[in-house]
Formats: structure tokens, C-alpha cells, sequence
């Protein structure tokens, strides 16, 4: 299995475009702090990928990896799919940006397909371009990522019911956030990617378990972090985030684990976004890393 980091920070990015806080005035000055919107591409097969979650960042991602560039026919694209953890804008709105595709397939939960059809109404906004189509992805089960290509698998895992703004009155599912689950039949590996975590429910702590590599929600590094920082009045679990740090946090559901964990998605308040920060080494003690954008895992 091959996985390509193509970003690692929470909604806005970092720098975010409106926002002078430590994170981004560090980052404006250090360019090598700056962070994409989190994503990930996975390998199916030669020459073949999906994109897990379409950021607003998706077409310089696509630039900054040359696996991913266009070629040999002028407009073929190596790019099979797209992959959706959830519905939240910063994981979505990049499908609009890949309107020149031939064809757009994305796989996602119900609940989330249903929120990007009715009320971003993406599909009639997207099929007088693309040929755009629509995949289940499985809560339960297995099922080939790529139907063409090798044996990856994948399912979702769900993980809580926290829907959009943009869609707060949508029905209750419990597949509106799911973990993505990958598994290389050849290989035996097993990857885990949740950049979105409200919970830890039983199903994710034992797939987590069994898995080799788990990458998950760094959004915040502590609880009051939103707060403290002025950019909410909610705490991070209340922004549907679990904390890194503290009881209940994150950081000690990993360390136990034989994986090799990392945090992604972090937000631009968050202390990690800072090489300098000593909670860098408050991760490695307990053996986390913090992906990087540009990191390449072979779990
Ligand atoms: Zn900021």
C-alpha cells in the first residue's frame, strides 16, 4: 500500500487567508510551515489513484505530486476517484475544481452524498461538465477501492453523526463522519485515516487496533484550545473534535497501539503547526508523529 500525505491542516488551511494568529504569521514567514487542507492520495495500481477528500487545495496538491500529473494522452489523468470522509466544505468543495475530468466518480456515505446533492446541489451543478457518478461506500464490509486495479479494499467506519453547518437540519445517520479503512489483501496491511473525530466509538478502537497505520484528527491540541485562542465560544470536542491532549483526548487512545500513528488535520491555533513547539516532543515520547504535507507512507 502506498498512501501520499497531499495535506494536513484543518479547514482554512495554514496560513488561512483572513486569520493573523501565531500559526499563520508563522507560516507567511516560514513557508515551510505552511499546510494544504488535509488529504491523502492512495495508490490502486500503476499510474492509478484516488484522492481521499477534495479540498479547496486539490489542484496545486495535484501539481505539487508528479504521480499525479496528467500524461501520456493530453488529458489523461491518473486520478481514478475521489473518496469522501464526510461532507464538511474543506473536504468537498475541490470536486467543483475537478469539473474538467472526462468522468468524476466519488465515493461517500449516504448521508453525505445526499447533503452534497441537495443542498450544495453539486450535481446539477457538476453534470454539465463531467460525467459525475456516485459510489456507495460501505459502513460495513469491504469492497474493492478500484474496481479495475489491485485488491485494495475499502469500508467506513462511522464515527458520529456531525453534520455541516450547511446541512445542521439534515436527518440523523451515525455514516454522516466516517474512518476510512484500507486494506491490501496482498500486503496483509492495513491503514486507518479519520482527519475528522468527534468520537471514539468501540468499532474505530478495535479496527484501530488491528490496524498498522492509523492517521487521525490533530485539529486541536487541548480542549480550550478554540476558546483560549478566540476563534470559537465552543470547546474543540464541542466543534466536533476531539482534543490531542488530556483525559479523553486522542494522544492516549494512540500511544497503546502497535500502529504507527500520526495526526493530521491540524488547525492553524494548534501548538504542533510550530517545529519549535515542546509538545512535538511530548508526541514522540509516546511514540505519535505529525504528518507532514508531501509525506509518502507505505503501511
Ligand atoms: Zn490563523
Amino acid at each position: 500500500m502506498l498512501l501520499l500525505v497531499l495535506g494536513t491542516a484543518a479547514g482554512g488551511g495554514i496560513p488561512q487567508w483572513n486569520c493573523a494568529c501565531p500559526g499563520c504569521s508563522g507560516a507567511r514567514a516560514h513557508p515551510h510551515r505552511r499546510r494544504r487542507h488535509a488529504s491523502l492520495a492512495v495508490r490502486t495500481g500503476e499510474g492509478r489513484w484516488y484522492v481521499v477528500n477534495a479540498t479547496p487545495d486539490i489542484g496545486d496538491q495535484i501539481e505539487d505530486r508528479p504521480e499525479l500529473h496528467p500524461g501520456p494522452g493530453p488529458r489523461q489523468t491518473p486520478i481514478a476517484g475521489v473518496v469522501l470522509t464526510d461532507a464538511e466544505l474543506d473536504h468537498t468543495l475541490g470536486l467543483a475544481r475537478l469539473r474538467e475530468a472526462d468522468r468524476l466518480q466519488v465515493t461517500a456515505t449516504a448521508p453525505v452524498r445526499q447533503a452534497l446533492r441537495d443542498r450544495l446541489r453539486l450535481g446539477e451543478v457538476l453534470t454539465p461538465y463531467t460525467d459525475l457518478t456516485w459510489r456507495d461506500l460501505p459502513a460495513r464490509g469491504a469492497e474493492p477501492l478500484d474496481p479495475t486495479a489491485s485488491g485494495l479494499r475499502i469500508s467506513g467506519i462511522p464515527v458520529s453523526g456531525k453534520r455541516p453547518r450547511y446541512a445542521a437540519d439534515a436527518p440523523d445517520d451515525d455514516a454522516w463522519v466516517v474512518a476510512l479503512r484500507l486494506y491490501d489483501p496482498a500486503s496483509g496491511a492495513t491503514a486507518l485515516y479519520a482527519p475528522a473525530l468527534a468520537a471514539w466509538p468501540d468499532s474505530l478502537q478495535q479496527a484501530a487496533a488491528e490496524a498498522d497505520c492509523v492517521i487521525v484528527d490533530g485539529t486541536f491540541w487541548d480542549d480550550e484550545e478554540p476558546r483560549r485562542t478566540g476563534i470559537s465560544s465552543r470547546t474543540a470536542t464541542g466543534m466536533g473534535h476531539l482534543p490531542i491532549d488530556g483525559p479523553g483526548g486522542t494522544a492516549e487512545r494512540l500511544a497503546p497501539l502497535s500502529a504507527r500513528c500520526l495526526y493530521t488535520h491540524l488547525n492553524n491555533t494548534n501548538p504542533l503547526v510550530d517545529p519549535a513547539a515542546p509538545q512535538h516532543k511530548r508526541l514522540a515520547r509516546l511514540g505519535i508523529e505529525v504528518a507532514y504535507d508531501g509525506m509518502v507512507i507505505e503501511p
